[in-house]
């Protein structure tokens, strides 16, 4: 791997950096995290929901939200190596927020009709639209391909029966998975929809009905839909029928390395060595054993733990600038990513004895501006979101280390 930021890579660093130290209300450090950038962290607080949609305005107008899509859609283009350059420092300085677009604008670009591109990739890039993600269903994780949400053909319409589940479903649209063959091969009966969750006056359509999901701290963090004779005009299908699954495999050459999580955990451990050391004494010894040995050592070894993680992240966005797919690196990451942040924040949060159970408010600046302790709680289910830890360790086992199945 030879991994290189050139000056002007160097100076959108710096500018992304100074950007959201300027632009992004530190404040809100419970829609950040150190797992990954996770907006949208309880649903029930519309202050915030505003907030950061007019934060991402300011990312678009300064041009940077879609400047990774082609120059045929509006964008510049960057190479791979610019946006990790990018991502990296936004995720490092706070930012909730970076590239625009998610899954649903790469597939659209490649597999859309061109009604389709030219309705919603203009406001998909200027951030009036987003769109939630329906794959996941409570039977269909891992084994997302037996996926069982039914689409019936009557008419020009598809009639959508089923129940998705672990999205945010209070977008006005949904890019969905739905089985539109039930008799054919699983990954083949499969069909890629966008469909309007809510009307014009933004009540859900019928048939729709949301139920939140609280997370083990308490928050609506995640819902569940469940569609009951949803009638979809079929005009709004990605790619063909019955070839959802490859539609929805489509990678673009986007950026995809993770790179947000070492940069969130380095700030991290940055960010709790300088409370140590400006307040713990203060604030009482529960809050200050960096005095000891054992614990200095603790924290070296994280730190380079993330500094590894970093240069896998490194290393997999370089394959994909050199064409290449990575398949055992991207699980890799995942996997060290998942366990390392886990690792660091278990540690802080037990260093910081009562002081770590302090909430949010109080006028001790503790890490994280006093969200430890909930990420703390919340970061084991990143090892089942976006695929668990023994679907991991296959792909290496198989890929990686030519094991057999
Ligand atoms: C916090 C959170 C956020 C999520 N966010 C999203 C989201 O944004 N979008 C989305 O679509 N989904 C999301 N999901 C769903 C997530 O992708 C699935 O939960 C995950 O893929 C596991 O699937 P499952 O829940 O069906 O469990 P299962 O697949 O039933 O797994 C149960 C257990 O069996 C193991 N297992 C399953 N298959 C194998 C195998 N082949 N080999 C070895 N072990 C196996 C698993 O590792 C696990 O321990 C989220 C889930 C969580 C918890």
């Amino acid at each position: 791997m030879d991994f290189q930021f050139t000056p002007s890579d160097q100076a959108l660093r710096d500018e992304a950096e100074a950007f959201v130290r300027r632009e992004w209300e530190p404040g809100h450090w419970d829609v950040v995290g150190s797992m990954a950038p996770l907006p949208n962290w309880h649903h029930a607080d519309e202050e915030l929901d505003e907030h950061l949609k007019a934060y991402r305005k300011k990312i678009v107008a300064r041009g940077w939200y879609t400047m990774h899509w082609p120059e045929e859609h509006g964008g510049k283009a960057i190479g791979i190596t610019t946006q990790l350059a990018y991502r990296e420092a936004m995720a490092y300085a706070g930012s909730p927020s970076d590239l625009g677009g998610g899954l649903v604008a790469p597939v659209l670009m490649v597999e859309g009709a061109e009604w389709m591109r030219k309705e919603f990739l203009p406001k998909i890039a200027n951030a009036d639209i987003e769109f939630s993600q329906g794959f996941s269903e409570p039977d269909a994780g891992s084994d997302l391909a037996g996926l069982k949400t039914r689409a019936e053909r009557d008419g020009d319409d598809y009639i959508i029966n089923g129940q998705k589940i672990w999205g945010t479903y209070r977008n006005d649209w949904i890019h969905i998975l739905v089985r539109t063959d039930p008799d054919a091969p699983k990954h083949r009966g499969i069909t890629y929809l966008l469909m309007p969750l809510k009307d014009e006056s933004g009540d859900y359509i019928p048939g729709v009905t949301v139920r939140g999901i609280n997370s083990a701290v308490g928050r609506h963090r995640w819902d569940e839909l469940f569609m009951e004779n949803v009638r979809v005009p079929s005009r709004y299908i990605i790619g063909e029928e019955n070839r959802g699954w490859y539609a929805a495999m489509t990678t673009l050459s986007f950026e995809r390395s993770g790179i947000q999580r070492p940069a969130r955990l380095t700030k991290l451990l940055e960010d709790y060595i300088e409370f140590n050391r400006t307040n713990a004494r203060r604030h009482g010894p529960s809050a200050g054993p960096l005095g000891s040995m054992t614990f200095k050592n603790r924290l070296a070894e994280l730190r380079i733990q993330v500094e590894t993680l970093r240069m896998l992240a490194y290393r997999v966005a370089w394959m994909q600038s050199q064409g290449m797919v990575p398949q055992r690196e991207s699980s890799m990451t995942k996997f060290l990513g998942d366990e390392t942040a886990k690792a660091v924040y278990h540690t802080l949060y037990s260093a910081l004895g009562e002081y770590g159970n302090l909430l949010p408010g109080n006028d001790i600046p503790l890490p994280e501006g006093g969200y430890l302790n909930a990420q703390a709680f919340m970061v084991g289910t990143m090892s089942v979101a976006g695929g668990t830890t023994e679907i991991q360790k296959g792909i290496i086992a198989q890929r990686g280390l030519g094991l057999p199945r």
